[in-house]
């Protein structure tokens, strides 16, 4: 069956013998590794079943086995393929049209990894803002508060400080009297009124209330830098890291070092890159638990398989979704929402969808989900970070940029970045796994994909095939279904089935190089490809009819 002057080294080839699934009529294929390899052929003709049947499916078994026993468990042992053996099959990935998992949580952002990369950003970077005031939260240095509280006191006078104990909170309260009393502390403050530490304080039960404690006072700015900041501290011991500053008129300023409302007063629980995931109790919108959208779920336990079960429902309940109203389908809960990336690089000039400033009103994790990928390309790409920002942000933003940049290349820079992937085409679907595929480092992986540039205008049909010979040029090798002829002519070996479809097909016409497919007589694709050099269609591209012609033909014969 193979030709003897080609040598099968294991590395170099993977090895099919006896291949019989489906049409497969006892084939047999050497097909080279790390090369670009286009297996074509009439439709019917069992390409997609040597592909994906015999090649992909074989490779998948082969991980599950290497897995150890206790991750086996989880998953259906898989069937082997009707073959005899195959030899030097690396890693394999299948790129598919159809979207394979689970979906409803799955966004243009989480597919590539751009969200995953922006929660890291927002973790480390963001600015929570008040939910009630819309103020940005701060926290400081007890050091810092000691400078500006110092400085303060030449414009507003002498100020008292504070120690916030209780915030909005029902109840009497007579507690804190007490313990002010025996700490020293002589005068407390509840709801704006001031009382002594030793007279009778009980606040009425079923009101909330506001409640300090007077730890000390700075005077002027000259007072003694050291005893300053020891009364700071204090206060700040006794207010869990918050600080209300009352000058001569009762105008108070808060000051903390936790993230906290200069407002209110309002502290954030630190940020976290769970507070931006749909999958995170601590980020998803409760309503609609990251989905976006409502759904019709039946009220049982769902214990520790929730998310498979919600995966499920969520896909039967197909066109009986609506979009959930809490958080306008922007999938997390207000507070990840209230979060602001404020960075002084962004630039000045650059305008975000529907005119967003960048400057003046920083972006949310939502502004990013509503960007399409050319427009935070352009935001990206237009960034330029200093200093504390830049230390940061060093390993997180090429890792955002390039993703953008290979959405970009295999055409999708149109698509929004919080897009379910849900409502994406099967080409659009593909085209996104493989823009995630050049985001990662693995090398050595066979990928199979089935017809890529279905759907695909020329422009970015050039841009696709530069993306799989990049994958190529990593390391790995490319197994495309396809009768597509630029896919072709880009190729380095092409394996064309035939001669028909059905039980006509199933058999190994021609393998090689397009040249030497175009020079063998039985390759229907070789002659189809020959004729067209010989008569050049101008400018348009298109796929080789011959094949599907010559499908046709055959099975006119037959009948
Ligand atoms: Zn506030
Ligand atoms: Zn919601």
């Amino acid at each position: 069956m193979f030709p003897s002057s080609m040598a099968v080294r294991s590395k170099s080839m993977i090895r099919i013998v006896g291949a019989r699934e489906h049409n497969l009529k006892n084939l047999s294929v050497n097909v080279p590794r790390g090369k670009f390899v286009v297996i074509t052929g009439v439709s019917g003709s069992g390409k997609s079943t040597l592909a994906f049947d015999i090649i992909f499916s074989e490779g998948q078994r082969r991980f599950l086995d290497s897995m150890n026993a206790y991750a086996r468990q989880f998953v259906e042992p898989l069937e082997r393929p009707d073959i005899d053996r195959i030899e030097g099959l690396p890693p394999t990935v299948s790129i598919e049209q159809r979207n394979s998992q689970g979906g409803g949580k799955s966004t243009v952002g989480t597919v590539t990894e751009i969200h995953q990369f922006l929660r890291l950003l927002f973790a480390r970077l963001g600015t929570p803002y008040c939910l009630d005031c819309d103020l940005p939260t701060s926290g400081q240095t007890p050091d810092a508060i000691t400078r500006s509280l110092k400085r303060a006191t030449r414009d507003r006078g002498a100020l008292r400080l504070l120690a916030p104990v209780i915030r909005n909170r029902k109840g009497f309260h007579s507690d804190i009297a007490t313990w002010a009393q025996q700490h020293g502390y002589l005068r407390l403050r509840a709801d704006g009124q001031w009382y002594a530490s030793d007279e009778p304080f009980r606040l009425s039960r079923y009101k909330e209330h506001d409640v300090e404690v007077e730890i000390g006072q700075i005077t002027s700015s000259r007072q003694a830098t050291a005893a300053c900041q020891s009364v700071v501290e204090e206060t700040l011991r006794v207010g869990k890291g918050l600080l209300l500053a009352l000058d001569e008129q009762g105008n108070g300023t808060m000051h903390g070092t936790r993230q906290a409302c200069q407002g209110c007063g309002y502290s954030m629980p630190p940020l976290d890159p769970k507070l931006f995931s749909y999958h995170s109790a601590r980020g998803w919108c409760e309503t609609c638990r990251g989905f976006g959208e409502l759904f019709h779920i039946p009220d049982v336990d769902r214990g520790a398989r929730a998310d498979a079960i919600e995966e499920s429902w969520f896909q039967w309940q197909e066109g009986k979704r609506e979009r959930c109203p809490d958080c306008d389908g922007a999938r997390l809960n207000p507070m990840a929402r209230s979060v602001r990336l404020n960075l002084d690089g962004f630039p000045n000039s650059l305008t975000g969808p529907r005119g967003h400033d960048f400057k003046n009103h920083p972006p949310t994790i939502d502004t990013f989900s509503a960007m399409t990928v050319r427009e935070a390309l352009e935001l990206f790409e237009a960034t330029r970070l200093k200093g504390r920002e830049k230390e940061i942000a060093r390993d997180i933003l090429p890792e955002i940029r390039e993703r953008l940049f290979f959405l970009q290349e295999v055409g999708l820079d149109y698509l929004q970045l919080g897009r379910s992937v849900t409502t994406l085409s099967g080409g659009e679907n593909q085209r996104i796994r493989l823009a995630a595929q050049l985001g990662s480092t693995l090398s050595g992986v066979l990928y199979v994909l089935d017809e890529p540039t279905i759907g695909l205008h020329a422009r970015d049909n050039v841009h696709l095939l530069r993306t799989l010979k990049r994958l190529q040029q990593r390391g790995n090798s490319l197994i495309v279904v396809e009768h597509d002829e630029d896919t072709m002519r880009e190729a380095d070996h092409v394996i064309d089935l035939g001669p028909g479809a059905g039980i006509h097909g199933g058999r190994i016409i021609a393998t090689g190089t397009l040249n030497q497919l175009c020079r063998n007589k039985a390759s229907l694709t070789g002659q189809a490809l020959r004729q067209k050099r010989t008569f050049p269609l101008s400018g348009c591209r298109r796929p080789v009819e011959g094949l599907e012609l010559g499908a046709d033909l055959r099975k006119g014969k037959k009948r």
